[in-house]
This record gives structure tokens, sequence and C-alpha cells, in this order.
């Protein structure tokens, strides 16, 4: 009879304390335990918990969702396209030095280092795959990545010089620990285009990785910054810390349409 008081009593005394923890918990950024703490009270009791043991499931519970939070608002600022991942690319494709190149890159720790990654092949081969699908692996690390093509990062950095905003423009994305440049030369930049592009690398060099893919080899790379010492001064900046990937590959494309066409022809009927 006794303990039924006391147990009414204490749920009485938990009713009123419920709305100024709620208060407390919204103030101090707390959600999850703000939604989850009845419910593990609850289990804690049932399962007699200590009051460390139940505060750290709490705890577990609200640095998992914060980690989770976080990894989605990293994936949505990072423009990658989400669907380019490493469960949708056959690695098996790739020449055994490269799968072991990828292998090593996954870790991530060349990010840290500030090395470029440049990937080379023809058109088709898997470059833009490749390298979104790494860099939405270091982003599941809690990285910064920030994708764009190389015509639409000019676009971008043409406009801001324009509006005297480059510097500003230039800070905000030294803030990614990786700037992924897709199709480096697809764009025939005139000489302002291959200015900001170069001012871009400058500024960047040694401070952040650049990520890099391209359907030209260095030897080609005067079609895009112009003059023979710009593209030298743009390749000796990029290549100093780097890793290369080569694909030299055919395309995925042509061989996918090759094996489908084949396979038709070996389904259909023969002889009249
Ligand atoms: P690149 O950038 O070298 O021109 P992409 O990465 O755009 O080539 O690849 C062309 C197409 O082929 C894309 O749809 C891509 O998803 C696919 N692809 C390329 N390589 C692979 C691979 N190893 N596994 C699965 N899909 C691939
Ligand atoms: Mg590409």
């Amino acid at each position: 009879m006794a303990a039924e008081k006391r147990d009414k009593t204490e749920a009485v005394k938990t009713e009123a304390v419920k709305p100024r923890l709620e208060a407390e918990l919204r103030e101090l950024h707390l959600p999850t335990v703000r939604s989850s703490y009845e419910e593990l009270a609850r289990q804690a009791e049932a399962e007699t918990l200590s009051y460390e043991r139940y505060l750290l499931n709490l705890c577990d519970r609200e640095c998992q969702d914060r980690r989770q939070r976080k990894i989605e608002r990293l994936l949505r600022e990072s423009s990658l396209p989400l669907e380019k991942t490493f469960e949708t690319f056959d690695l098996k494709r790739l020449p055994t030095k490269v799968a072991r190149q990828v292998q090593s890159l996954r870790a991530g720790d060349f990010v840290d280092r500030k090395e470029n990654l440049l990937a080379f092949g023809k058109p088709g081969s898997g470059k833009t795959h490749l390298l979104c699908a790494l860099a939405q692996d270091l982003v599941h690390q809690g990285r910064r990545v920030w994708f764009t093509t190389c015509s639409l990062l000019v676009q971008t950095l043409l406009a801001a010089k324009r509006d005297l905003k480059l510097s500003r423009v230039l800070k905000r994305l030294a803030g990614y620990e990786v700037m992924l440049i897709d199709d480096l030369g697809y764009v025939q930049q005139d000489r302002a285009e291959m200015e900001v592009l170069f001012t871009l690398l400058a500024d960047r060099y040694e401070r952040g990785s650049v990520w890099l893919t391209s359907n030209l080899p260095f030897s080609k790379w005067e079609a895009i910054f112009k003059d023979p010492m710009t593209t030298a001064a743009a390749i000796d900046r990029l290549v100093h810390h780097s890793v290369i990937v080569e694909l030299n590959m055919p395309s995925y494309r042509l061989e996918h349409a090759k094996n489908a066409k084949e396979e038709e022809a070996s389904a259909a009927p023969t002889g009249s």
C-alpha cells in the first residue's frame, strides 16, 4: 500500500519535471535526448540499469543521430551525383595497378596531406564515376567535399570576379578539404576563363586537395592554359604532391552497348 503510494507520488513528480527538462534540452540543442529520454528511461527501469548506463545509452543515441545529420548535410553541400558510388561501380574492370591505388585512396589520408588526385583516360573510361565514388566515401568519413564541373566552376569564378567577390569565393572554397573539378579541358577557355582557373589552382596549392578528371594528357594542356609558361606552372602545382590514376580502358558505355548487341545477335534465331 505504502509502496503504491510512493510510486504514485514519484510519477506525479516526474510529470512536473517534464516541461522544465524538455525546455532545457531544447536550449542545450539535444533533440535526440529530448525525443528518447522517456523511452530509454522505461527501458532502464525494466532492465534495472544504473544511472550511468542510462545516461550513456542516451548520449550514444544523440551522438549517433548527430553524426548521421552531419553526413546528410555534408552530402547535400557536396553537390556530388549521389548515384555514383562504389556499390554501382565495377571495380573488377580496373587494371590491377589502379585497383590497388583505389584501395589505398579509400583510406583518405592523402587528403590530410593535401595531395591532389588526377584521373586521366578516354571519355567513358569511368573517371567521373570513380572519383565521385571515392569522394562520397570520404564524406562518410565526415570530410567536406565539393564537386563541380570545370565549366560551371569557371563561370562561377568569372561572375565572382566581375562582382569583385573573387577573394571571398576563394575563401569559401578553401573551406572544402576536397575540390573535385570534373572534365578539365572540355571547355574552350579564353584568357579570362583560364586566368580565374589558374588563380584558383594557385590559391589551393598546398592548402587543399584538388581532384581532377581530364580526357587530355598533360601534353595537350596548352590548349587549356594558352601559353607554355602558365601551362607549366599549372601542371607543376598540380603534380607536385599528387596521385595520378590512369584509366587506360575502353569506354564502359561502348563496351556495354557492344555486349548488348552481341547478346541480341546470339539470341536471334539463325537461318531462314
Ligand atoms: P568518364 O568520366 O571517364 O567519361 P564516366 O565516369 O562518366 O566516364 O563513365 C561513363 C558511364 O559508364 C557512366 O554512366 C558510369 O556510371 C559508367 N561506368 C564507367 N565505368 C564503370 C564501372 N567500372 N562500373 C560501373 N559503371 C561504370
Ligand atoms: Mg567524366
